[in-house]
């Protein structure tokens, strides 16, 4: 949802709060994720939510084409707030990504320490419809 790079694991070994979501708003004084908020780590429930969600954003101006976005499966923790279509985490990982190049395959499966995928291996409705 945001051009931001996901902190390596290695950086959980020094540092086990690398991964915890911080409310944006300016004046907010509070934890993320907070009920009355927008903030923290957000995550669909269903593959097949993806991407609907991605071409919204995308009609929206909010996100690049599916060649230059990583799509994944992730791990939540902590304080998780359920929504009806998905949830917002205290705590993310990645558990797996899906990438549009296979030079990003090896790259960033040593960064984040998991598999990674071309992104046409996933099922195929979820690529036809993108
Ligand atoms: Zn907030």
């Amino acid at each position: 949802m945001y051009p931001l790079a996901w902190t390596a694991h290695r950086a959980a070994a020094t540092n086990p709060l690398a991964f915890r979501a911080v409310c944006m708003r300016g004046r907010a004084n509070h934890d993320a994720p907070h009920r009355t908020c927008g903030c923290g780590w957000y995550a669909l429930k269903a593959a097949a939510q993806v991407l609907p969600w991605i071409h919204l954003r995308q009609r929206m101006g909010a996100l690049p084409s599916l060649r230059r976005i990583a799509i994944g499966r992730v791990a939540l923790w902590g304080r998780v707030i359920e929504h009806a279509e998905g949830y917002r985490a205290e705590f993310a990982y990645p558990a797996c990504l899906y990438v549009p190049s296979r030079a990003l395959i090896r790259p960033l499966g040593e960064r984040y320490g998991v598999e990674v995928y071309p992104l046409h291996l996933l099922r195929p409705a979820l690529i036809a419809a993108g």
